[in-house]
């Protein structure tokens, strides 16, 4: 740290993102990407014509991904925000919607780490609300009206999801306070509360192109709510970066958009594989919590979570670990192909047997 960092800032404990190794190839189901590459019509728009341009700044309204995106959710292009990948959309939200008086902010105390850190970020009073011993939300913790609540759709890294029915409980709950819902993972087998978007103004879905669009590395990302939400976070964009998505990732989004029905094909496999592995994993004895994403949260009866991670590190295959006490036991292991969970479940198989 520099002498010359601003106080505020000089106990923030940066958020962690998962290792991205380059030194060695790894079977990678550490960070929730998809297994699958982007769409054949993705892969045709970020072509030469489209890096030729790479001179000229891109739209920084993005008009033409947003009428896509209009489209296909069924909404108005006032509706819509896009950024640069869905943590933009969540710096930007803390950033308008919480101050550190009467604006706090609600959110799981096992959920998505980012949270917290925008919330320290901004100097904004929160409470991390635990979760029942199962890893469930308990929907009535978030109830009164006096806090902005943010829960991730289905949680991560629990992958248990929020009915929306529970949802629209917390939404008529906090009438004056704004909830949002991170859909980062919901294309995987949970309900999307996109429909409760038209009756409550006080709603912001956030979405990514990170995980069912397989966009982790174009960092692109989406938040449908009321015209006077998605209003304030263009204000917010506007007074930091307005170009914050560059034009391959523009022209990328549309294409994806123009794709769908690749990507939901996709989700599917995902979640077929997902369901095999779970049971794989229980036969070899893990506990699994019912997952609806595209990852699996799983302890082992045999050996502690830190040490298969570091095992199946050894072995060439990335899992989440995290040292936090009431989940250091789990780990988070992404859906890959149905190929590369074989060779997850060979491997510890083979790990469990040595342990014995
Ligand atoms: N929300 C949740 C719950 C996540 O797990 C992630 C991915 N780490 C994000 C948001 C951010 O995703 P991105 O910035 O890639 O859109």
């Amino acid at each position: 740290m520099s002498r010359f960092i601003n106080k505020k800032y000089a106990s923030l404990e940066a958020y962690t993102p998962g290792e991205q190794p380059r030194e060695r190839k790894y079977i990678k189901l550490n960070t929730n990407e998809s297994p699958y590459p982007p769409s054949d019509g993705v892969i045709k728009a970020v072509n030469e014509a489209e890096v030729s341009l790479l001179n000229l700044y891109p739209d920084p309204t993005c008009k033409a991904l947003k009428e896509k995106l209009a489209a296909l959710y069924g909404v108005k292009g006032e509706n819509i925000f896009v950024s640069n990948g869905s943590d933009d959309i969540l710096n930007f939200s803390f950033m308008a919607f919480c101050n550190d008086s009467d604006r706090l902010v609600k959110f799981p105390e096992i959920s998505y780490g980012f949270y917290k850190v925008y919330a320290e970020l901004y100097g904004v009073k929160y409470s991390a609300i635990p979760l029942r011993e199962d890893f469930t939300v308990d929907i009535t913790d978030y109830f009164g009206n006096n806090a902005n609540v943010v829960i991730a759709n289905p949680n991560a890294p629990t992958g248990i999801a929020l009915t929306v029915e529970e949802i629209e409980q917390i939404l008529k709950a906090n009438p004056d306070f704004v909830v949002l819902i991170d859909e980062a993972y919901v294309d995987f087998g949970a309900e999307s509360c996109l429909p409760l978007v038209d009756k409550y103004d006080n709603l912001l879905v956030v979405r990514t192109y990170s995980k069912s669009r397989s966009m982790a590395g174009a960092r692109l990302g989406f938040a449908i709510g009321s015209a006077e939400l998605i209003a304030d976070l263009e204000k917010i964009k506007f007074s930091t970066n307005p170009y914050n998505i560059n034009r391959l990732t523009l022209v990328a989004g549309e294409a994806a958009v123009d794709d769908d029905g690749y990507y939901v094909e996709n989700c599917k496999k995902v979640a077929d594989t997902r369901e095999y592995t779970t049971k794989k994993l229980k036969e070899l004895g893990f506990e699994c919590t019912p997952s609806k994403s595209n990852f699996i949260f799983a302890k082992s009866n045999k050996i502690g979570g830190e040490e298969l991670y570091l095992k199946l590190k050894e072995r060439g295959i990335l899992v989440r670990h995290f040292s936090n006490g009431k989940i250091c036991e789990y780990n988070r292991i992404t859906v890959g192909t149905p190929e590369q969970m074989d060779a997850l479940i060979a491997e510890i198989a083979s790990i469990t047997e040595e342990t014995k």
